[in-house]
């Protein structure tokens, strides 16, 4: 047991000498290294591939960064965010608390980033799918839209293709329509 817990810490000190960033200490310290978060791209992707087919982007339409937000609020687990005429300091790309990946599962994660896939190619269709404007005009609200609920019900159906939990998928079906009930002007 001892000789585990020496090994778990020589392992793990061994990992903390790889600079992850690239960056270097120099006196002070004002960043910290990050692991990678164990989100499952393979997933993600595939479920990115399904929604610009359905929502008619180019196959080659880039996905915006998703980004580890210790700044999204406690009662929301990730979200998107864009730049406006209003807010132009908005950076374009979606957040994940990194509580979210703690605690939820994997398969629930996944939806999560689908749905907030999904907002940012609907905006963009809107905008033209133009990633050069500096600020996109205001998305119409989605989580009420006859094809957002569809696609994001896709979503759902595509993880279960994966796994085939039934009770994952009744639990992304619920979030369809709980993001319409509760969060309607979004
Ligand atoms: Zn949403």
């Amino acid at each position: 047991m001892k000789q585990g817990l020496v090994l778990a810490f020589l392992v793990l000190s061994c990992l903390s000498l790889v600079p992850l960033q690239g960056k270097v200490y120099r006196g002070s310290i004002d960043f910290i290294e990050l692991t990678e978060p164990p989100l499952r791209y393979s997933d993600i992707n595939a479920v990115w591939e399904m929604l610009k087919e359905e929502v008619g982007a180019p196959g080659d339409f880039p996905p915006p960064p998703l980004v580890l937000d210790w700044e999204v609020p406690h009662k929301a687990r990730m979200g998107f965010q864009y730049p406006t005429v209003n807010y132009p300091q908005y950076p374009l790309m979606v957040s994940i608390a990194p509580r979210t990946i703690d605690t939820w599962h994997h398969e629930l994660v996944t939806y999560g980033v689908g749905h907030e896939l999904l907002h940012y190619l609907f905006l963009l269709r809107d905008n033209g799918f133009d990633l050069e404007k500096r600020t996109f005009d205001e998305a119409s609200p989605h989580h009420c839209n006859r094809e957002f609920m569809r696609i994001s019900r896709l979503i759902a159906d595509r993880i279960w293709d994966m796994y085939h939990s039934t009770e994952h998928r009744s639990v992304m079906y619920d979030e369809v329509t709980k993001s319409c009930f509760n969060q309607p002007g979004q």
